[in-house]
């Protein structure tokens, strides 16, 4: 079986940035940490050859304790070797989108809301892994329920719902602002996927210039994030101009890097 690896980094805004807000310090032992998640994907019924010949294999990766993953490599006439390795988190094949999010995932929301810090989680792996599945997840509305939320959405939308749930909660007090932007690197091309004028529409280049440290995009386009409902349909407009290629070993792959950015201002 394969799995894919969420990668976390934390790190405090530059001074400039930070002088605007009144910020609670970040903890010196959040600053620039990286943690690293392993998730191991079930074996899945059907779909493309690469899942059909799953099934009849070995189970390569198993959770040991609650941060090991030990990886058997079965060879013909040879014995199994086998290896162990240890992560900041380790999410079974069994696990949920929800155990995901709060294990791994919502410190960094609550010290980017509270301390002003940046965080970045970055999903890593071969094609079919899970990484599609663990960012974003099922994301279409469920026209029957008015709960946008579903136990299949991804890290992706439980980010912004606590975010937006935060915004609510600060109304009275402080003004809150989500900007949301979303950008595909593809053979080195950079697109921005909230551009253009009908889906369909190849999304506009953008180009990457370097400012001292900082790579920007400049025309980005950031949109402001409202209500959840609006980002399902910015999402799906997004994913229908992200480039699709056809893989052996996941037809629906896109071979490309996505990139969403939030910004959070509170004033
Ligand atoms: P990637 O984006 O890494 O190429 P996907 O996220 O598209 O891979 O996953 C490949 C297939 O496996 C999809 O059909 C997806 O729904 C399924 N899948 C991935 N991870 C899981 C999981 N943890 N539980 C159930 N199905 C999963
Ligand atoms: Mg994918």
């Amino acid at each position: 079986n394969s799995f894919c690896t969420l990668l976390e980094a934390g790190h405090r805004l530059s001074p400039l940035a930070a002088a605007d807000h009144p910020l609670v310090p970040v903890p010196m032992e959040q600053q620039q940490r990286v943690q690293v998640s392993v998730r191991i994907r079930p074996v899945i019924a059907g779909g493309s050859a690469m899942h059909q010949q799953e099934q009849y294999e070995h189970i390569a990766a198993t959770r040991t304790g609650d941060n090991g993953v030990s990886l058997q490599e079965h060879k013909l006439d040879e014995a199994c070797r086998s290896s162990a390795f240890q992560f900041d988190y380790v999410f079974d094949s069994d696990s949920t989108q929800l155990e995901v999010y709060e294990d791994a995932v919502v410190d960094l929301i609550d010290a980017a809301l509270q301390g002003g810090s940046n965080a970045t989680i970055l999903a890593y792996g071969q094609t079919g892994s899970g990484k599609t599945h663990s960012m974003l997840g099922d994301v279409r509305p469920n026209p029957l329920d008015d709960q946008l939320l579903t136990p299949q959405s991804g890290i992706f939308l439980r980010v912004l719902s606590d975010l937006l749930a935060f915004r609510e909660r600060r109304a009275d007090k402080t003004h809150v602002v989500i900007g949301l932007s979303c950008v595909e690197i593809y053979n080195e091309k950079i697109r921005d996927l909230f551009g253009g004028s009908s889906a369909d529409d190849p999304p506009p280049p953008l180009k990457a210039v370097m400012v001292d440290e900082h790579v920007l995009l400049p025309g980005l386009i950031v949109k402001e994030v409202m209500t959840l409902n609006s980002v399902f349909n910015e999402l799906q407009l997004a994913i229908q101009r992200r480039q699709s290629r056809a893989t052996g070993a996941n037809k629906e792959s896109s071979r490309s890097h996505c990139l969403f950015t939030v910004d959070v201002l509170q004033r």
